[in-house]
């Protein structure tokens, strides 16, 4: 991804408004709304909130992230918002240097705590992810929706890729990973390729309606397919 010279269009964005689109390059990381920084993957996941989830100033929200341009639209939209990252080995519902470290496979809080849970580009690394489906679903309240991205492949099936963690984690293919913010590039490993069953997966862990939706418009070229579920 060799950055070549800046690109400014039009924007009318999802995340705040008309403004413009700053294309750097090719890659999808390389395009940002100029005035709330919002990439192609948070402003499809705010689009796709805005266009399914009604009465979100009453809604309390938890993304499993602290930064990133979604989570300020959804602290500007949202009655209260809740935020965690993963850390390695911290005991979920802990704090560690201000930010409270969470386990999706086995969340801190109780039953019903929220009425919109959202993530981005999260549950391909989570070793058992019908548990992080099932744990959301617990947290929610009826009438709550999940809002999430993954790396979507073109493929009926999402295929597995890794099983287990620690000491008895085993490579059912050659390892992929990611980076993130805390851990830098190449630090997190892939646990599977999601396919289009993603849905029948949610709803598995106990979700009314579960369905894909991909934003009308694109940004840059660049946009994705956010799975969104309702509990009822
Ligand atoms: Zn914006």
């Amino acid at each position: 991804m060799k950055p070549s010279r800046l690109r400014l269009a039009p924007l009318r964005c999802p995340g705040c408004g008309p403004s413009l689109l700053a294309v750097l390059g090719d890659d999808e990381m390389l395009v940002r709304c100029l005035r709330c920084r919002g990439t192609p993957v948070h402003l499809s996941l705010v689009a796709a909130v805005a266009a399914h989830v009604p009465g979100l100033a009453a809604r309390r929200a938890y993304e499993l992230s602290t930064t990133g341009a979604a989570l300020a639209w959804l602290r500007r939209r949202c009655g209260s918002v809740a935020t965690s990252e993963y850390l390695d080995g911290v005991e979920p519902g802990s704090l560690r240097d201000g930010v409270r470290c969470e386990d999706v496979q086995r969340l801190s809080f109780a039953d019903g705590s929220f009425d919109l849970c959202t993530s981005t580009e999260v549950f391909e690394h989570v070793p058992d992810d019908r548990a992080g489906f099932r744990e959301l679903h617990r947290v929610l309240a009826p009438g709550g929706w999940l809002a999430l991205t993954v790396p979507m492949h073109d493929a009926d099936a999402t295929v597995e890729r890794a099983r287990g963690s620690g000491a008895s984690l085993e490579h059912l293919l050659p390892p992929a990973y990611h980076g993130d913010r805390l851990n830098g590039p190449g630090s997190v490993l892939v646990y599977r390729d999601y396919g289009r069953d993603l849905p029948a997966r949610v709803r598995d862990a106990g979700f009314d309606d579960a369905f894909l939706w991909t934003p009308p418009r694109s940004f840059g070229g660049h946009r994705r397919t956010v799975m969104l579920a309702t509990r009822r």
